[in-house]
């Protein structure tokens, strides 16, 4: 059978940006039969992430990342429904997930290893799957829970980066469905700013490439800053930090600003931060979401709840076709997604 995938054409270097042409759209061919205990799914969905910056390196830098292989097929969350089943557990029609689901148009998967989804949880919109109620949703709740330190009634300030991502547009939200009082995002335009306040609840959102990030945080937080969910590191980091009160914490989620850079994960503070870090005992451990999925299934049923109900307000980025998944990640790693960025490959 003849499918198109999507193979990894060159490597950006440590420090180098990624662009579309380090990937490439080539026709494969899959066996015509399936194995006992095999499925063959179309793909529907499947994720960009910025974790997969580090794939693209010959070494991850991460135990936990493989690095993807010149000319072979990349892979990473991806949805699909199964067209035929020989595993006693899948039907055809199911609709099913991986975390390592390739990118071609067809694939034979062992459905062992496959997630069977209920398109229900999600009134329907079953790439949801991929980010409020997948794996984005699930590092914002349990980062929040796991590293947050978040109560009711404690009148916490939250102070979000990267906020109109993926995670960071949960993040918000959910900080304040747990507890926070006031919740604050650093987006970089004007939109992301307007759409967080307006749709998602922010109090607040600043547009760090314009004026005073510092300033603006001050007048904005001015009982300090309590916790800080951040996801992208470097000045914008710095600047939040200088501002967070005694004993308070750092949800070290991600470091997108730092992640073109040959440096180690998490990044080191520069000293004068750390100096502050250290001498207010703010936390900053590193948290992994692939750590607490013992708690998986119990956390998405929360995300899916609040979803239905109305509570988390959900946006995507859809890019159309396979042959776009280059530049999807391209524009992802330049911020050009509004929540979560997925491609839609049905079409
Ligand atoms: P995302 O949807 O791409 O959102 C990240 C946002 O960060 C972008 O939309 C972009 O928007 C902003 N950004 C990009 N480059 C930036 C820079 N140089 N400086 C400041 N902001 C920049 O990504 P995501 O899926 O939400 O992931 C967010 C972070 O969480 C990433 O660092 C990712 O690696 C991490 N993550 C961690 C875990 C875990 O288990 N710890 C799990 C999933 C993701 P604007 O610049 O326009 O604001």
């Amino acid at each position: 059978m003849i499918i198109q995938r999507v193979v990894l054409n060159s490597r950006p270097g440590k420090n180098g940006v990624p662009v579309a042409e380090n990937f490439r759209l080539e026709q494969s061919t899959i066996a015509d039969m399936i194995q006992v205990g095999q499925v063959r799914v179309r793909t529907l969905y499947l994720s960009v992430d910025p974790y997969m910056r580090c794939r693209m390196n010959e070494d991850t830098g991460s135990d936990y990342l493989l690095p993807w292989q010149l000319s072979e097929v990349a892979d990473g969350g991806g949805i699909g429904v199964v067209e035929e089943s020989k595993h006693h557990n899948l039907a055809k029609g199911d609709f099913v997930t991986s975390f390592n689901w390739p990118w071609q148009t067809v694939a034979i998967l062992d459905g062992s290893l496959l997630q069977k989804l209920d398109p229900q949880l999600v009134n329907g919109h079953l790439s949801y799957f991929l980010g409020a109620a997948g794996i984005t949703g699930l590092t914002a709740l349990l980062g929040i829970k796991e590293k947050g330190h978040v109560a009711v009634g404690a009148n916490q300030t939250m102070v979000v980066s990267g906020a109109a991502g993926a995670c960071g547009s949960m993040a918000g939200q959910i900080g304040r469905l747990e507890g926070c009082s006031r919740v604050v995002g650093i987006a970089g335009t004007d939109e992301k700013c307007s759409i967080l306040v307006q749709e998602m609840g922010f109090d607040a959102a600043i547009n760090y490439k314009k004026g005073d990030v510092a300033k603006q945080l001050r007048e904005l937080c001015p009982g300090g800053v309590d916790v800080y969910f951040d996801n992208v590191g470097g000045d914008i980091s710095d600047t939040v930090i200088s501002q967070m009160n005694q004993n308070s914490h750092i949800i070290l989620c991600g470091q997108i600003s730092q992640y073109n850079k040959d440096v180690p994960y998490p990044p080191p503070l520069p000293p004068h931060i750390e100096k502050i870090q250290k001498e207010r005992n703010i936390t900053r451990e590193r948290f992994l979401v692939l750590n607490y999925m013992d708690k998986q299934e119990a956390s998405v049923l929360q995300l899916c709840q609040w979803i239905q109900e109305g509570k988390l307000k959900v946006r995507e980025t859809v890019v159309e076709g396979l042959a776009n998944i280059g530049a999807a990640f391209q524009s992802l790693m330049s911020g050009g997604n509004i929540g979560k960025q997925i491609v839609s490959v049905s079409k």
